[in-house]
């Protein structure tokens, strides 16, 4: 009778750790959260499947970076409107497509067709000006148009959000990279591989500077975007990286330039397990660079002091 007794007792207490275990992990997620959300300059990595959609804020200012997602825009529309209603945010000084594909625009297009304040529509000058390589761009500028001001951007330009810097690192747009655009509007008839890469290398590559600390958000920029930067000797060094087109197809080269200290890998789990996706995380911790994944951790939030980054994520426990 003893001996029960005492069973009893003891499998009632490993409940009851148990629940204070989970208990803890979820109320230090909740605020490490917090905390990093009263951050002056803040990134979002919003978990969207297959596609990107960053938030940033900084001193009352808000810009979107990406909507996702490759799923539908309704997804991407539902989870980005829930996502600024819990934060109060109720006007975009602006939103950023890097460049005309569906798992950047969908969500994007989603919440200007429902009325969403939008002060400006900044978009790729490559992409714009460029034959397309998924009609339903033209659809996308066409709303964002009707909607707000779209404006064009290229390498070199800049703008401001709150008290950070954001500079446009690519597409750099040249008279010979224009030729070579001109050229390939008639890569249709070879492949459409070569089309969709073209794209990806017309993508705006943006790299935010907030005090001391540094950001690079890549789009889908490739080995050609990437090799451009390098040559134009573009400052690319960052503290933190969201890799380019989803951790597939980068050059490793260019990332022992870029340094960073944490990388952000966009996408889905398929994505995740491509061999080219691996590769580059494998040479990411060789470099003692820290990796996330959205699809694996959630929304992943991080904010700066403007001398150091803190990170906080959905799952905070893993
Ligand atoms: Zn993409």
């Amino acid at each position: 009778m003893k001996k029960r007794l005492i069973c009893r007792t003891m499998a009632v207490l490993s409940w009851l750790g148990a629940l204070f275990m989970i208990w803890h992990f979820v109320s230090r997620a909740l605020e490490c959260q917090a905390y990093v959300e009263h951050m002056p300059f803040q990134a979002h990595f919003l978990n969207v499947d297959f596609g990107d959609c960053i938030l940033l804020r900084c001193g009352g200012s808000n810009i979107l970076v990406d909507g996702g997602s490759y799923k539908n825009k309704y997804f991407a529309k539902k989870k980005i409107s829930q996502y600024l209603c819990e934060r109060g945010i109720k006007k975009l000084d602006a939103m950023v497509c890097t460049h005309g594909h569906s798992d950047h625009y969908n969500g994007l297009e989603g919440i200007l067709e429902d009325g969403f304040p939008v002060n400006k529509v900044y978009v790729s000058h490559s992409s714009f000006y460029n034959n397309r390589h998924e009609s339903h761009y033209d659809k996308f500028l066409n709303i964002a148009k009707e909607k707000s001001e779209v404006v064009p951007l290229k390498a070199e330009d800049e703008f401001e959000l709150g008290k950070a810097q954001i500079k446009v690192l690519s597409p750099i747009v040249s008279q010979k990279a224009c030729q070579l655009n001109a050229y390939r509007r008639n890569a249709w008839r070879r492949d459409d591989k070569m089309l969709r890469d073209i794209e990806n290398n017309h993508s705006l590559v943006l790299r935010a500077q907030y005090k001391r600390c540094s950001l690079l958000l890549l789009g889908d920029a490739l080995l050609e975007a990437e090799m451009n930067m390098l040559n134009k000797k573009m400052n690319v060094a960052s503290d933190v990286v969201k890799v380019g087109h989803h951790g597939l197809g980068q050059w490793a080269r260019f990332y022992e330039k870029v340094s960073p200290k944490f990388a952000v890998f966009s996408c889905s789990g398929d994505q995740s397990d491509n061999p080219a996706s691996l590769e580059l995380a494998k040479e990411l911790r060789q470099q003692k660079t820290e990796i996330m994944y959205t699809y694996r951790q959630g929304d992943i939030v991080m904010g700066s002091n403007g001398r150091s980054w803190t990170v906080a994520r959905t799952d905070d426990s893993k």
